[in-house]
């Protein structure tokens, strides 16, 4: 392994997705619905499929097909407040990995401090590795034992102050966040902005699960608060948005000399992004901008889907005698299982704690999760903040629930 390589040679991904092939049942782990996208959308890319113009066949513009950016420029200029200028300050990638790299490569140099919130989406700490820079963790804690809402859940602000100083170059936001499910207020998110201002820090900001918030929060983006947009680059997906997470869309957008660095990136690595998905998505954002404030919103109906998924999925997870902390966003739920006391015996598993209680979970209830210790740091791996073990699972995928009750009840 070249020696860039070297101890990031692991994903869990790659290694819960082959013990699933090898054992079945119900991958609640990697987070992508058992179900079909909304027709509208698939009927777009039918269309494109069936029309005579063989140029959107073809190569598209670079940093975004044209109709693609437009709506993209309308939708968040409207979330954020101001124009956004569809030609520089938007760029649409193979998915939104595809944008965390190009703007972590792009824009972190050999030495750079990044600060990462733990626990946080498993790719962060590597590609802060690959682009030369060092990650600086620190962890979301829960406030108020026992409480099963992510929303107990914050940073220390001592902490948080601490990790910013005259190296750091970048500060990674997931909100909603993947795995916990917390949702940053206002404040939170003021306070993390103030500093990167003080220290002259850019915010890369993931917020794929955006559309997805639940019980009356509220979707806060970074961008959009006073002298922050300046100094972030925001990212999203249309595989998440949509439902279609095979499609490998997604987009950044921010300001023209931030982005620009992710536009060269992208040039000279795999210059543009799939024409007719671009067409199906730009169509379907131009009907949604339509819709936003009816009762016909797509993004609407995701918000009412998903919560009635997630309550199915608390009661089941409370009937199977374990604990899950109810998520304010996002697809996936923590679920403690400490309470299920000695009942799994781990004691042939390898690993983490929580990676033998996954791969107990995969063998005897044929019920796949992905252990939290993939988003923690090694200094962190047994310590998620919470001090008992929990498991994240995605509540995008229940669509047959009898069979998933059955299984957890057994
Ligand atoms: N960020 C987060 C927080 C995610 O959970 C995911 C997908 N699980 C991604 C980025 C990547 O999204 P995409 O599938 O659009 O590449
Ligand atoms: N992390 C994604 C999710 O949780 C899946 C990532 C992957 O498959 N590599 O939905």
């Amino acid at each position: 392994l070249d020696s860039k390589y070297q101890g990031l040679d692991w994903n869990v991904w790659t290694e819960l997705g082959q013990l699933y092939a090898a054992e079945g049942g119900v991958n609640l782990g990697q987070g992508f619905p058992d179900y079909q996208p909304a027709k509208e959308i698939v009927a777009e890319l039918a269309k494109v499929c069936e029309a005579e113009d063989y140029s959107l066949h073809q190569y598209a513009r670079a940093y975004g097909h044209p109709r693609l950016v437009k709506a993209l420029a309308s939708l968040y200029g409207g979330a954020i407040g101001r124009q956004i200028d569809p030609w520089t300050e938007i760029l649409v990638t193979g998915g939104a990995y595809g944008a965390l790299f190009y703007t972590v490569m792009s824009n972190v140099g050999r030495g750079d401090e990044v600060i990462i919130i733990e626990p946080y989406f498993d790719c962060y700490e590597p590609l802060v590795h690959l682009a030369g820079g060092k990650p600086v963790f620190i962890q979301l804690r829960q406030t108020e034992p026992g409480s099963s809402s992510s929303s107990t859940w914050v940073l220390d602000s001592e902490e948080l102050r601490g990790a910013f100083n005259e190296n750091t170059k970048a500060i990674i936001i997931n909100t909603p966040n993947n795995p916990l499910g917390k949702v940053f207020s206002k404040q939170e998110l003021t306070e993390i902005g103030d500093l990167c201002k003080k220290y002259n820090v850019m915010v890369i900001s993931d917020e794929v699960y955006e559309w997805m918030i639940y019980d009356g929060n509220e979707h806060v983006r970074m961008a959009s608060l006073e002298g922050m947009w300046e100094r972030t680059v925001t990212i999203g997906s249309a595989g998440k948005t949509f439902s279609l997470t095979g499609w490998k869309l997604g987009w950044a957008y921010g300001p023209k000399n931030l982005l620009r660095n992710l536009q060269v990136a992208h040039e000279n690595c795999t210059y543009m992004c799939h024409t007719p998905e671009q067409e199906a998505v730009g169509a379907a954002l131009e009907h949604e901008l339509t819709l936003l404030t009816s009762e016909k919103s797509f993004f609407r109906r995701i918000r009412e889907e998903l919560t009635r998924k997630r309550e199915f999925w608390k009661n089941a997870v409370l009937q199977s005698g374990m604990t899950p902390i109810v998520p304010q966003g996002g697809y996936f739920m923590l679920v403690d299982w400490a309470s299920l006391g000695p009942k799994p015996d781990l004691s042939t598993e390898q690993g983490y704690e929580d990676v033998k209680f996954v791969k107990w979970l995969a063998k005897n209830w044929k019920l796949h999760g992905i252990p939290p210790s993939a988003f923690l740091s090694t200094r962190n791996k047994n310590n998620l903040g919470l001090g008992t073990p929990t498991v994240p699972t995605a509540f995008s995928r229940i669509k047959n629930c009898a069979t998933l009750r059955e299984s957890l009840t057994a």
